[in-house]
């Protein structure tokens, strides 16, 4: 037996993971406490013009870029996707996406709704996670609380939240952030569960039915 393939030696393509949800529901904030408690799974960073709010860092919440900067990316073909938002450009640079998966790393996409469904298209097999507020004046209260938007770019995002959640039925999953250490808790099971698909295993099993031929 001792010749016959090892099933931690077949780990094949990374997952990719998609996570939505209306602004201010705190998917910044879960993502940041994902990084810090999994260190096995990679961040994508997008490529934004918004500009950076206090605290933020180039290179590691957003690349941030002039808007001709940003269409000539589009042209270049360099983005997976990438969607307008209130306002500013978003899109996720994609060379970076591509070898990690291809590496058998695991990448999270913190990204729109729009954005998804294109990634949806072309990664089927992705795992689309949506975060979902407690209620909807709890969201508002966040995107106040915030404090980094303008009365007005607030109502615009509060909009933006109603057509978002309206397309939550083409997520695989719906997580409540109630709390931020019991949101991570639930996309940690949810990854879990998602390696231990069937689908995962198939070329290592065939290989073991052909080695008992
Ligand atoms: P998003 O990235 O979805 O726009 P943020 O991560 O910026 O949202 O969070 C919006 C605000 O809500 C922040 O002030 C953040 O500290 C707060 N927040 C995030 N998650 C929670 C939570 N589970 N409970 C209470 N406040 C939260
Ligand atoms: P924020 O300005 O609050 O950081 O982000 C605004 C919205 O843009 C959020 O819904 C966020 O998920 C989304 N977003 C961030 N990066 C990308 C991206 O690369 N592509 C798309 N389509 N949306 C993104």
């Amino acid at each position: 037996m001792t010749n016959s393939s090892q099933l931690a030696q077949t780990k094949e393509r990374g997952i990719l993971i998609v996570l939505s949800g209306p602004s201010g529901v705190g998917k910044g904030t879960v993502c940041t406490a994902l990084r810090g408690r999994a260190s096995d799974l990679i961040y994508s960073v997008s490529a934004t013009t918004r500009k950076p709010r206090e605290g933020e860092r180039e290179g590691v919440n957003y690349f941030y870029r002039t808007k001709e900067e940003f269409l000539s990316m589009i042209e270049k073909g360099e983005l997976l996707e990438w969607a307008e938002y209130v306002g500013n450009y978003y899109g996720t640079p994609k060379d970076f996406v591509e070898k990690t998966i291809e590496e058998g790393k695991d990448i999270i996409l913190e990204i729109d709704v729009q954005g998804a469904l294109k990634v949806k298209e072309k990664f089927p097999e992705g795992v689309f996670l949506f975060l979902l507020p407690p209620s909807l004046d709890e969201l508002e209260s966040r995107i106040v609380g915030r404090g980094t938007e303008t009365e007005d770019v607030i109502a615009g995002r509060m909009m933006a939240a109603r057509d978002e959640l309206e397309l939550v039925k083409h997520y695989d999953y719906a997580i409540v952030n109630d709390r931020v250490d019991l949101a991570c808790d639930r996309i940690q099971s949810i990854l879990t569960a998602e390696h231990c698909k069937r689908e995962r295993f198939m070329p290592a099993i065939q290989k073991w039915l052909e080695e008992v031929h």
